[in-house]
C-alpha cells in the first residue's frame, strides 16, 4: 500500500481551495515552533522574523506559557461574564500592578481593544467633558493601522483597508503622523475627546516619530482636556526595547491598549487600561465580549508577563535592536535604502533593481532559511522574538547579507 504525502504545494493549494483569498502569504507552510526558530512540513528550520507580527515576542511555545495553557485547559476554560470566575481577579490586580493603572478591561483581539477605547473615550467625552451628544470626535493619524473593523478602517487612509467598504462611521479627523502642528490645530475643537496614536506605526512600515513627540502631544492634549490613547498592540510589551514604546518619553497613556504578545502568540487576549475616572464610564451592559477575559487567557497573559519581565526581554530587545540597525547599516547593497526602528521592531526600505522588489528578497531570505514579510510593497520589517541572542541574531544577519548580495 502507498502512503499519501502532502507536499508544500498541496497544502498550499488546500488554502486556496477551501479559505477566503484575504492574504497573500510568502510560500512557505510551517508546521512547528521553538523558541526563535520555525520549521516547515518538509522539516526545514527557518529563523521567524516576523514573530506572527510582533505576538510571539517570547518566543514559539514557550513553556512556561504553555504550561499555563496546560494546566488551566484541564480545570475552567469559559464561564463568559455572567458570572464571577477564580481567575478573572487575579488577571486583574496582576495587569493593573504591571502597567499601573487602576482597572483594565479585557478583550481578545487588538481590533476589539481598539474599539473599547473609541467607545471608552466617546463615553468619556459626553459625561465628563459634556460634549453634546453624536458630536464626540477622535483625532487619528494619516498612515495608521488599528484593525478590520468598520469602524477601524473608517479611520484608515489606506484605500487597501477602507475602499469598497463603506459606508464609513463618522468623527474622526486625520492629520499627519508626527505633526504637532496639525495637531495644535485640530485641538483648538472643544468637540474633541481623544487623540489616537501608535507610538511607532508599525503596518505602516516602522515610522519612528522625533523624539519628543509623544510627551508634547500628551501635553498639548491635557491642555486641552482630550485623551490621549495609545495603540500599544504591536509595540508594547518589550518590543521596541523598553515595555511600552510611550516609555521611551516616559509618557503613561491614559487610555493604554494593548493585545498580540500580553498573550505571546499562544491565544488571542487583549486588554484596555485607564484609570477610574476614565473606565467606570462604562456601565453593566454597555460594552464585553464572550471570551473577553477567560480563565485561558487570564492564565495565559500572567504567564506571558511573567516571562518578558524575569527574562528581561526588554532589555535584550533594547541592546540587540542596536546591533541590528548598526550591522544593517554596513551592508554594501544598493537595493538598502535604509533601516529605521526601535529595539527589535525595524523596517529596511528596499529600492527595487529592475523588477526585483522586497517580496523577491524575502522569498530568496525564505530559501535561505530567514522569513519576513514585506509591508507597503518596498519595506521589509524584521521583528524577531526577544529571545533571540546575540550569536543568533549575526547569524541571521548574515542570511540577510547573503541574501542581498545574490542580487547584485
Ligand atoms: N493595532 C495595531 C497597532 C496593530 O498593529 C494591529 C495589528 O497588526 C491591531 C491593532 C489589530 O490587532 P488584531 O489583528 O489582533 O485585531
Amino acid at each position: 500500500m502507498t502512503t499519501f504525502k502532502m507536499t508544500p504545494m498541496d497544502y498550499i493549494e488546500r488554502e486556496e481551495k477551501y479559505g477566503a483569498h484575504n492574504y497573500h502569504p510568502l510560500p512557505v507552510v510551517l508546521n512547528r515552533g521553538e523558541g526563535i526558530f520555525v520549521w516547515d512540513v518538509e522539516g526545514k528550520r527557518y529563523y521567524d522574523f516576523l514573530s506572527a507580527y510582533s505576538a510571539v515576542n517570547q518566543g514559539h511555545c514557550h513553556p512556561r506559557i504553555i504550561n499555563a495553557l496546560n494546566e488551566q485547559a484541564q480545570k475552567l476554560t469559559l464561564t463568559s461574564r455572567a458570572f464571577f470566575n477564580s481567575t478573572l481577579g487575579e488577571f486583574e490586580e496582576y495587569m493593573t500592578n504591571y502597567f499601573g493603572y487602576d482597572k483594565v478591561l479585557p478583550m481578545n483581539t487588538g481590533a476589539e481593544a481598539d474599539e473599547t477605547a473609541l467607545k471608552l473615550c466617546r463615553k468619556w467625552g459626553y459625561e465628563k467633558k459634556g460634549i453634546p451628544e453624536n458630536e464626540a470626535k477622535i483625532i487619528v493619524c494619516e498612515g495608521n493601522f488599528h484593525g478590520r473593523t468598520i469602524t477601524i478602517i473608517s479611520m484608515s487612509t489606506d484605500p487597501d483597508a477602507y475602499k469598497g467598504f463603506g459606508p464609513y462611521t463618522p468623527g474622526f479627523v486625520t492629520i499627519p503622523y508626527n505633526d504637532l502642528d496639525a495637531l495644535a490645530k485640530e485641538l483648538e475643537d472643544p468637540n474633541v475627546a481623544g487623540f489616537l496614536v501608535e507610538p511607532i506605526q508599525g503596518e505602516a512600515g516602522v515610522y519612528v516619530p522625533e523624539d519628543g513627540f509623544l510627551t508634547k502631544a500628551y501635553e498639548m492634549c491635557h491642555e486641552k482636556n482630550v485623551l490621549f490613547i495609545a495603540d500599544e498592540v504591536q509595540t508594547g510589551i518589550a518590543r521596541t526595547g523598553k515595555l511600552l514604546a510611550c516609555d521611551h518619553e516616559n509618557v503613561k497613556p491614559d487610555v493604554l491598549i494593548l493585545g498580540k504578545a500580553i498573550s505571546g502568540g499562544v491565544f488571542p487576549v487583549s486588554a484596555v487600561l485607564a484609570d477610574d475616572d476614565i473606565m467606570l464610564v462604562i456601565r453593566p451592559g454597555e460594552h464585553g465580549s464572550t471570551y473577553g477575559g477567560n480563565p485561558l487567557a487570564a492564565k495565559v497573559a500572567i504567564a506571558a508577563l511573567d516571562v518578558i519581565r524575569d527574562e528581561k526581554l526588554a532589555e535584550n530587545s533594547e541592546r540587540l535592536g542596536e546591533i541590528f540597525r548598526s550591522e544593517i547599516e554596513k551592508i554594501d547593497s544598493n537595493m538598502v535604502e535604509l533601516v529605521r526602528g526601535k529595539g527589535l521592531l525595524n523596517a529596511v526600505v528596499i529600492k527595487p533593481k529592475g523588477d526585483k522588489t522586497a517580496w523577491d528578497v524575502c522569498v530568496a531570505m525564505k530559501d535561505n532559511g530567514l522569513i519576513a514579510k514585506p509591508t507597503h510593497n518596498h519595506i521589509i520589517r524584521f521583528a524577531p522574538p526577544l529571545v533571540i541572542t546575540e550569536e543568533e541574531l549575526m547569524e541571521a544577519i548574515a542570511i540577510i547579507k547573503k541574501t542581498l548580495a545574490q542580487f547584485e
